[in-house]
């Protein structure tokens, strides 16, 4: 698999042979389109809709976006983009209770960060699901006069025993004859606020006895006093989802409505109540037709809007953007990238079956997106000092290093040697074990992008741990120079200027689940986090790193790629995030 570039043309799938399917054949090259959602004899004012196909992402604004959302928002906008169509953004935001600006803000801006956007043919495709209450209010007294729904006294429990189970039919409600007029006057009372929460709903009649039980006549409107963040106190009845949704794609001149596999029983009904609507000429033909892909599971994650509001809500982490948190905030402030889950989605593919991807198929898109896009940089995280006892004290000269090995052109910067040196505490053994070829006594290494030297003997303090390692440099081998090759040692250690280094807080994030999969079997999966998650380290970096910006990114050589903190960082004092390690620790 080509290791540095994200493909030009994304893999196919089944999605992807349907959309071409129907764009060859024509299936939707009649829509008519007016510029914004509306009903059959609104968009019969408008001009062939320019667009080829419209998909839309539609998130409940009632939590964060997490990794599997990525795969639904590239899916959806992946397809507009390749196939002159548009995703439009859409917050369902028909459930009166939960809805908060923030999450709308958040949502907007995760969608962009990961490189899409709902501008085109010269017009913004963002919309608010709660804009279109008059017309589902419309639709339902459409269906009330024409037969097709009715009210429903029965109280919830009588409806639950009255729907049946999966092997025995429903029993019909009393109330299932109620002649049309009496069912729109009661939907009307319903509406003005005469009957109290929870007494009645209105019912699509379909079939009692289907073995769908989906279509054992499903609520399409029920009374709830609440309210509503853009409607505020106009309403107190609401749609249900499984009958607001047909009618929100279907406004929204949507072609190819794009779900994941538990809506999958749906269908029959979001295709009965579109169908309904278009005999009563409400909404025009082609219709929306709902397709159902698997969802993302990722191993060592949670990927439910419950669980992660937990392990916010419980103190687990430190927030919705924690760099640990499968969140989309979250993965965005540990360095992940957008190209990174662009590769991801394409790369883990779109089928109908469910499936666990790995971990490390994540990490690894990361590896090589940052390997292309990160410079370099020399970081010792767990510094120990080494002398160069003949190098003169107070002096320092500069070595070169170049920003990035495969890119000659980003150039190189200088870093600074001079006398004490810091150097990682694995790089020294008092006694090496075999196959070590890093710094011992007598042995000689390559301080890279400077002088070989050679161990003269070392310090330790009283509990018998190395605090101090001593050296002397051989003058005439300084990388870059003719003498370079003079002497050919097999270790080469990165270092960084005691004196011109800078000391800062360094967060090495690590998986916060121990467990594959957090809570299978009896398991409570708040007992399976990871006690290790997160290790805050002060480590000394190459000077230049001081000058880091929020969110800017680099491989600090041999050990992974870190990022800027967005949050913490301050000017001339960054925090790095851990964003990955070189290679995957947790593969035996
Ligand atoms: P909840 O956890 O409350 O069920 P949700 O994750 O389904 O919420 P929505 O806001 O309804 O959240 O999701 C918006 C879109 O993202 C939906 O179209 C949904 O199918 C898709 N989506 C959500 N989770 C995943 C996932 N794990 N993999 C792929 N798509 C997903
Ligand atoms: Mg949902």
């Amino acid at each position: 698999m080509s290791a540095d570039k994200t493909p030009v043309a994304p893999a196919s799938n089944f999605i992807r042979h349907i959309v071409e399917r129907d764009i060859e054949q024509g299936t939707y090259a009649s829509r008519q389109w007016c510029g914004e959602p509306g009903d059959a004899s609104t968009q019969a004012t408008g001009q062939p809709d320019p667009a080829k196909i419209r998909t839309r992402f539609p998130p409940e604004p009632n939590g964060y976006l997490h990794i599997g959302h990525a795969k639904s928002i590239c899916l959806n906008f992946g397809l507009a983009r390749d196939y002159q169509g548009v995703c439009h953004m859409r917050f369902d935001d028909t459930n009166p209770e939960k809805e908060e600006q923030e999450y709308v803000d958040s949502i907007k801006d995760s969608v962009q960060w990961l490189g899409f956007g709902w501008e085109a043919f010269g017009h913004s495709h963002l919309y608010y699901a709660s804009n279109y209450f008059d017309f589902m209010y419309r639709a339902a007294e459409y269906l009330i006069t024409s037969g097709n729904a009715y009210v429903d006294q029965q109280s919830a429990e009588e409806m639950r025993i009255n729907r049946g189970t999966l092997t025995e039919a429903g029993k019909n409600s009393p109330w299932r004859d109620r002649p049309a007029e009496e069912n729109l006057a009661l939907f009307r009372e319903m509406r003005d606020g005469k009957h109290p929460d929870g007494s009645m709903v209105l019912r699509a009649k379909i079939d009692m006895a289907s073995p769908n039980i989906n279509l054992r006549d499903p609520a399409i409107y029920r009374i709830k006093r609440a309210t509503h963040h853009n409607t505020g106190d106009t309403w107190c009845i609401y749609p249900m989802y499984t009958y607001a949704h047909p009618l929100e794609d279907a406004l929204e001149g949507i072609t190819h409505s794009i779900c994941t596999l538990e809506f999958e029983d749906q269908r029959p009904f979001y295709d009965w109540v579109l169908e309904k609507l278009a005999e009563g000429g409400l909404l025009a033909h082609p219709l929306p037709k709902q397709y159902e892909f698997s969802r993302l599971n990722l191993t060592y994650v949670v990927l439910s809007k419950r669980k992660l509001i937990e392990l916010v809500d419980g103190g687990h982490v430190s927030g919705w953007d924690d760099p640990r948190l499968p969140t989309l905030a979250g993965a965005r402030r540990r360095g992940y990238t957008p190209e990174g889950f662009r590769l991801f989605a394409d790369r883990i593919g779109v089928s109908k079956a469910d499936s666990w991807i790995e971990y490390t198929i994540l990490e690894d898109c990361m590896r090589e997106t940052l390997n292309e896009s990160a410079e370099r940089r020399i970081a010792v995280l767990d510094p120990i000092k080494l002398v160069i006892d003949n190098y003169p004290e107070g002096q320092s000269e500069d070595c070169f290093a170049p920003n990035h090995p495969q890119k000659p052109e980003l150039g190189k910067r200088t870093v600074p040697l001079s006398r004490e040196l810091w150097i990682e505490r694995e790089d020294f053994m008092e006694v090496p074990s075999k196959g070590y070829f890093r710094l011992f006594p007598d042995n000689t290494v390559r301080l890279r992008y400077g002088y070989v030297i050679k161990c003269t003997g070392f310090e330790k303090d009283a509990d018998g741990n190395v605090t101090v390692v001593h050296c002397d440099y051989l003058p005439d081998t300084k990388s870059g120079t003719p003498g370079a090759d003079s002497i050919k040692v097999k270790g080469n250690i990165h270092w960084v200027s005691a004196a011109h280094a800078y000391a800062a807080e360094v967060r090495l994030y690590d998986r916060l689940f121990k467990e594959a999969h957090p809570g299978s079997g009896d398991r409570n999966y708040l007992d399976d986090i990871n006690p290790n998650s997160l290790t805050v380290i002060t480590a000394q970096l190459e000077p230049a790193l001081k000058e880091a910006k929020p969110e800017d990114t680099f491989q600090f050589e041999r050990h992974g790629y870190f990022v800027a903190d967005k949050k913490d960082s301050v000017e001339g004092k960054p925090v790095f995030n851990r964003t990955v390690t070189l290679r995957d620790a947790w593969q035996k």
